[in-house]
């Protein structure tokens, strides 16, 4: 098993993330990224991003400048069947299209699971229209006698049991398609993908106070402040569906070798709420902190040889 090195400036309160070290752009992004392919020990921090996002800026991404072309490029260029930013402001929208972009460069097959990407809320209005059609049908079908109104009826009803419930204080999900050959499961799989809460969605200013204030309450990892960090943790969780990182013997082993209380100082507190959460909450601290802290540094490691393989 694995074990961890206890930063210990980070546990007595000298290894603070200091925010003039780390210039950004005027989005947000880091600057002093320009070594990203070598390995520089700086005062116990690395200086590394093994490359990984080089490759995924190969591609150069063009933001849209309407909604509906956002949406269009989700579709034609990302290749994904449903996309609605339905309620969502244009930089998010574009935010989480270039996200996307990189992680299929990064990992085609993450793709397989990519069938809708946009608003939440409006993925969650489509899935309540198509399960009350699939209802009405098998009503219909099955006892006519009811008639449209009632069989409309019930379908609403039984839709809206299978809706779903999220809480609004998150501000992303990624859905996993399900491998069941039930027409309902295939109903749900056509919105596989990550999707972004309109509530946050709606205005970038809101989820950057949110998430600035995440990241210094530990909750997220330290150079995770941003939109693009939202979404690349759900791209973690892509990568975990698509190269079954969960059930990776290096993966758990790293996970279970930690102690909560330094996975809360070390990565993040949210990275304690499972494996899956760990995994996605170290690879955006590997791919968005200029200086990966340890944890970070090993998860993005085992994914990096992951990809390789
Ligand atoms: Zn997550």
């Amino acid at each position: 098993m694995e074990t961890i090195k206890i930063d210990k400036d980070l546990m007595n309160g000298k290894g603070e993330w200091n925010e003039k070290d780390h210039p950004r752009d005027e989005k947000g992004r880091f600057t002093d990224k320009g070594n990203s392919n070598t390995i520089k020990k700086h005062n116990n921090l690395y200086v590394d991003i093994y490359g990984i996002n080089d490759i995924m800026n190969l591609e150069a991404f063009v933001p849209a400048k309407t909604i509906s072309q956002a949406e269009e490029y989700a579709k034609n260029k990302l290749g994904v069947q449903i996309c609605s930013y339905k309620g969502i402001e244009l930089d998010i929208a574009n935010e989480l299209n270039a996200v996307v972009q990189q992680g299929i460069i990064l990992c085609p097959k993450i793709k397989e699971n990519l069938n809708f990407i946009g608003s939440l809320n409006e993925l969650n209005n489509l899935y309540e229209k198509d399960l009350i059609d699939f209802y009405f049908q098998q009503f219909h079908s099955s006892v006519p006698q009811l008639g449209n109104d009632r069989c409309l009826n019930m379908a609403k009803a039984f839709a809206e049991r299978l809706k779903i419930k999220f809480d609004n204080k998150v501000y992303a999900i990624s859905y996993k398609k399900i491998n069941m050959a039930d027409e309902r499961v295939k109903i749900y799989n056509k919105y596989a993908g990550v999707s972004i809460n309109e509530v946050w969605g709606k205005d970038k200013n809101i989820i950057l106070a949110n998430v600035k204030k995440d990241v210094e309450d530990r909750w997220h990892p330290q150079g995770c402040d941003t939109i693009k960090s939202i979404f690349d943790h759900e791209i973690g969780h892509q990568l975990d569906y698509a190269l079954n990182l969960r059930n990776n013997k290096h993966m758990i082993n790293l996970y279970n070798s930690i102690s909560k209380f330094n996975k809360s100082v070390g990565l993040s507190m949210y990275s304690n709420y499972s494996i899956k959460e760990f995994i996605a909450e170290g690879w955006t601290e590997y791919i968005n902190n200029p200086y990966p802290r340890d944890i970070a540094m090993k998860i993005g490691k085992i994914i990096k040889k992951e990809l390789e393989s």
